[in-house]
């Protein structure tokens, strides 16, 4: 069998307000700020900090509707997401599909580095939300 997911490329954190996740994961817990983004095609603002092997992405929804700022309605700021690389994403996604995965995505999209990506829906993988990118 070819691979399916592989390295964990990042861990997506809701917060409620950037700025301040910011600090707390930089000044005061010691990771370091790559990029920051804002999205506004998706409601978003998103920073990346380096975490040694993996990344983390914090995550603010700056619209009331966006997916995230719902996420931190309901249940809170945390963790949001696991993103793992995936060598060709379109194979991947025909595997899981057909083993019965749901995509929130039909196909994949332009994620933030310009790479696809893609989301498996949580009700298919016991409630964790699941990212997909094309390493
Ligand atoms: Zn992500």
């Amino acid at each position: 069998m070819q691979s399916r997911l592989e390295t964990l490329d990042h861990i997506g954190i809701a917060v409620r307000n950037l700025e301040d996740a910011k600090k707390m994961f930089s000044d005061t817990l010691g990771l370091v700020l790559i990029r920051e983004q804002e999205l506004p095609e998706r409601g978003l603002k998103i920073a990346f900090l380096s975490a040694g092997s993996t990344t983390v992405e914090l995550l603010e929804g700056i619209e009331p509707d966006s997916s995230v700022a719902k996420f931190v309605e309901q249940r809170g700021p945390g963790i949001h997401h696991l993103c793992f690389e995936v060598d060709g994403i379109d194979r991947v996604m025909r595997e899981l599909t057909d083993s019965g995965v749901r995509f929130v995505d039909a196909t994949p999209r332009l994620g933030s580095e310009g790479k696809p990506i893609a989301f498996i829906h949580p009700k298919s993988t016991l409630g964790v939300l699941i990212e997909l990118i094309e390493k």
